[in-house]
Order: C-alpha cells, then sequence, then structure tokens
C-alpha cells in the first residue's frame, strides 16, 4: 500500500506477529479486504520472533486441551494450509513428540483426564522406558523449584519421577518469524495487505464504532473492523480504543528468558532429543540446531517476575541471576551438561493475560476485536486463533450477541466445538488455570 492521508478497508489487524498474520489470512480467505498494520519492519518480529514455538497440548483446561490438539493438523500439514510456497521457504514442524516428567501434583493430573476425553495418543513411560530413551536424564526429584543462590538448591533428589507422558504428536516449528511471514504471503495470495514500519497512534471511534486507526505519519485507515493483536502491546492498543478499563480480564508484559547450551558430548539431541516438560525442576527444553538445547522456566513462585510497564524499554540482555536459575535446573536434570561461560540466550516478552488463559473476544467498542493475553503460550494456536477470531468476527458483525450466546466455533480438523466464550474478556479469573505458560 502506498502511504496517503486516507485508505479503506473492511478490516485493520494491529500486529502482523503469527497471531495477527493467521487473523489476516482466515478473514482475507473470506472475502475481507484486510490490511496488517506493524509498526516494525517484517512480519514475525515482534515477541513471535523469539517464540520457543513448541507444540504440545498439556494444557490445565479442557478447552485449552482441545484448542491446541486442534493445532497439530495445521502443523502436520503446513504446506496445504497455506496454499502457497513461500520464496523463502515454508516453515518446518519437527513432530519429534513431548516428554512429560511425571511427579506427584504435576500438571498431567490436570491435562491428562482432557486427554483421555478427547482421545488424544499418549503412552504412559515408566522409568525403565524412560531410560532407555533418555540414557542422560537424571530421575530425581528436586521441587519445589528454588533458586541456586539458596543452599537447598544443591539437596540430594527425596525421591524419583514417576516415568513420564509421552505424547507422539506435539513438537516445535524450526523458525517462527518465517511462520508469520508464511501467513503473510498466504493472506496476500488471497488479496490481504501489509504495511510494515507504520505504527498505529490512535484507534478512532464515534458513536461506539470504531472507525478505524491513525498513524505516526498522519494516515488514517478507516474501517469498520479493527483487531488489536498487538501482543505485548496490546493493553496500549485498548487503552487507545477507550476498552481497558471495561474488560474484566486485563494484560500486562512479563519479561521472559530462553537460553541455549550446547548439548552434552556424545548426545545426539538434535536428532534424538525431544521437547521435555519438567514441572519439577520448573523448566522446559527443546532440541535446537546446532545441537544445542534451548531452556526456558515455567516461572515458579521463587523466581522474580518481571513485569514490563514500557514494552518500548526492557533489558534484553541474558542476565547472570536468571542463566543460572534455569542452566542449572537442567544441569540437575541432564547431569553430564557442559554449563558454557558464554551466556547465550535470548530475552522477549509475554502478553500475559490475568489466569494466562488468552482474551478472543470482541469488546465493548462495536467493531473492535482483541486477540490478545496469549501469555507465552499461544504461538502453536495461531492458525487455530486466526480461524475462530475470524468465525466470531463474522458472526458478530452479522449481529449475532456474543455477550449473551457465545459463538461456538467447529473446528477444521479435529470438528470439536470451541466455546470462544472461555475466552472471553469479561469471565471471572479462571480458577482451573496453572497460571503459569501452561495455561
Ligand atoms: C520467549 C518466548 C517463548 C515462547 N515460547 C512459546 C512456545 O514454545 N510455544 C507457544 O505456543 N508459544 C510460545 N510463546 C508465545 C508465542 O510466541 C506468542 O503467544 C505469539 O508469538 C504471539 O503472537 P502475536 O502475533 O500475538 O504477537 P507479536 O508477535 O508480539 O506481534 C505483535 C505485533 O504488534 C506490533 N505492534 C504493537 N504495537 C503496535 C502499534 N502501535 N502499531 C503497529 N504495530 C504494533 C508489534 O510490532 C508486533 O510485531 C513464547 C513467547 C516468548 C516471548
Amino acid at each position: 500500500m502506498h502511504q496517503s492521508s486516507h485508505e479503506e478497508f473492511d478490516a485493520v489487524i494491529i500486529g502482523a506477529g503469527v497471531i495477527g498474520a493467521a487473523i489476516g489470512f482466515e478473514l482475507s480467505k473470506r472475502g475481507y479486504r484486510t490490511i496488517n498494520v506493524d509498526k516494525l519492519p517484517a512480519a514475525g518480529f515482534g515477541s513471535t520472533s523469539n517464540s520457543c514455538a513448541i507444540v504440545r497440548a498439556t494444557y490445565s483446561t479442557y478447552d485449552g486441551v482441545a484448542m491446541a490438539y486442534e493445532s497439530f493438523s495445521y502443523w502436520k500439514d503446513w504446506d496445504k494450509y497455506l496454499e502457497v510456497e513461500d520464496e523463502r521457504g515454508n516453515a518446518k514442524y519437527f513432530q519429534r513428540g513431548t516428554v512429560y516428567l511425571r511427579v506427584a501434583g504435576g500438571q498431567d493430573e490436570r491435562f491428562k483426564p482432557h486427554f483421555d476425553a478427547l482421545g488424544i495418543p499418549y503412552e504412559e513411560w515408566d522409568n525403565t522406558t524412560l531410560q532407555e530413551r533418555f540414557p542422560f536424564y537424571d530421575h530425581g526429584v528436586y521441587g519445589p523449584a528454588k533458586r541456586p543462590d539458596v543452599d537447598a538448591f544443591w539437596d540430594e533428589p527425596h525421591g524419583s519421577v514417576s516415568g513420564a507422558i509421552f505424547t507422539p504428536d506435539s513438537g516445535y516449528v524450526s523458525d517462527p518469524q518465517l511462520t508469520s511471514h508464511n501467513l503473510q504471503r498466504a493472506a496476500e495470495a488471497k488479496g490481504g495487505q501489509f504495511l510494515f514500519n507504520g505504527e498505529i497512534t490512535d484507534v478512532r471511534r464515534a458513536d461506539g464504532r470504531v472507525q478505524g486507526v491513525t498513524l505516526a505519519d498522519g494516515t488514517h485507515i478507516d474501517a469498520p473492523i479493527v483487531v488489536n493483536v498487538a501482543g505485548p502491546h496490546s493493553f496500549i492498543i485498548n487503552k487507545m480504543a477507550g476498552v481497558y478499563d471495561t474488560m474484566n480480564i486485563k494484560t500486562k508484559a512479563l519479561r521472559h528468558e530462553v537460553h541455549h547450551v550446547p548439548a552434552p558430548d556424545g548426545v545426539d539431541f538434535e536428532t534424538s532429543g525431544m521437547h521435555t516438560s519438567d514441572s519439577d525442576l520448573a523448566i522446559y527444553f527443546r532440541p535446537e540446531v546446532g545441537n544445542n538445547i534451548l531452556v526456558g522456566s515455567e516461572d515458579p513462585a521463587c523466581d522474580p517476575k518481571v513485569w514490563v510497564e514500557d514494552p518500548e524499554h526492557y533489558n534484553n540482555a541474558v542476565t547472570e541471576a536468571q542463566w543460572n536459575a534455569q542452566v542449572l535446573r537442567l544441569a540437575r536434570r541432564i547431569p553430564s551438561l557442559g554449563i558454557p561461560s558464554q551466556k547465550k540466550g535470548v530475552v522477549d516478552l509475554y502478553d500475559v493475560s490475568d489466569d494466562w488463559i488468552p482474551i478472543y473476544d470482541r469488546t465493548d467498542l462495536d467493531g473492535f476485536y482483541v486477540a490478545i493475553g496469549s501469555s507465552g503460550n499461544q504461538f502453536k494456536n495461531a492458525p487455530v486463533a486466526g480461524h475462530c477470531m475470524a468465525e466470531l468476527i463474522e458472526r458478530v458483525q452479522n449481529g449475532h450477541d456474543h455477550d449473551l450466546d457465545p459463538v461456538v466455533v467447529t473446528t477444521r480438523y479435529t470438528q470439536l466445538p470451541l466455546n470462544m466464550g472461555f475466552y472471553s474478556r469479561n469471565r471471572e479469573v479462571n480458577p482451573n488455570s496453572s497460571f503459569s505458560v501452561n495455561g
């Protein structure tokens, strides 16, 4: 699009991260004239770029598990979903499975009944099977998670994990930024447009309806539909639109570090490793190119939470304290891990909702929608969220009262009914949530 003082579209999508681009694709597929506007220079350059892009269904709630289960099918046949080949190539899904280490009171007690109810395949491994598959994993129980600067961190384990749950359909995506670019190309093939280096500074409204957005250079883009998919900036956009105070569930930005360490000598983790979820030590890890291990945190209570008031300004350098916490926890699980002196990793922001469950909803401002609060766990669900948001938007624009009678979306692959009321902006904080990245 050439910048000019005035343009008109059916829908403006604020943000071209993986979720914004997916919504652009799904709406343009339905014939909407869409434009994704992003202040950064390319798709997926925001928080998506530093995502671990793990695809798993180990959520706490039935709805969370059902949505993530649906996502597996998109990733397994990404090329077919996109319908186009990106000139940069399409992102690859490594369907290596997930191994979830079992401890008393662990997350498996929440997700397993939902797996059973939904018929999601999994295997229960005893410690012998776990040992055969991952001989370099220690089986000790160390939790609750502690920081390495307390003596108890170094205590001997108090018992053994009770085997693991293995889910064969899960895995991770090679390149989250490329994934967003793929969705951009797919949307463009349906007529969708993208505007980069365009910062939205106002959401214009009149008579209780959204009118469009204004950019920093003064450009007006008019549309009867505006969707806030601004990731960690979501609360700023909601304030701009005057809806922040009208929502029961709020979002805020949380700083998060992910570290890269080489796999131990003699271990080919890149091809034989697997995404491992370790609630005992409050870490998750997965293989990374170059035979590295990428380790993130489940934000245990002992770790200080760094809430960020201005998502433009935060410390984006790996800190020694958090490196030690995450990497030394990993070293308890993989005692042969060598700890490099050079600290490598990424730092980015989660857009965390009050209950770590996203908000996929309309708002009190007619025509203004939100796909926010992705809480460090919605990369995998981007295509499902795209589908659900397009369906919700279409129904509401056609007069459906979603607040009174929540839209139920039948998913494409698993044909499950997803009740979008679960993701309502006006829900009470969901007590069944793990209040962590596990949703
Ligand atoms: C370190 C880390 C690890 C993660 N690991 C996983 C994982 O393993 N699995 C998983 O499922 N999820 C994971 N997540 C979560 C997942 O990456 C996010 O949920 C997802 O990427 C969010 O996508 P988005 O499109 O909503 O946001 P973003 O990618 O943040 O995109 C928002 C866009 O909005 C733009 N924007 C903001 N304000 C404006 C404005 N005023 N004008 C114009 N543009 C604006 C930004 O520039 C940005 O590009 C992780 C997240 C992080 C940070």
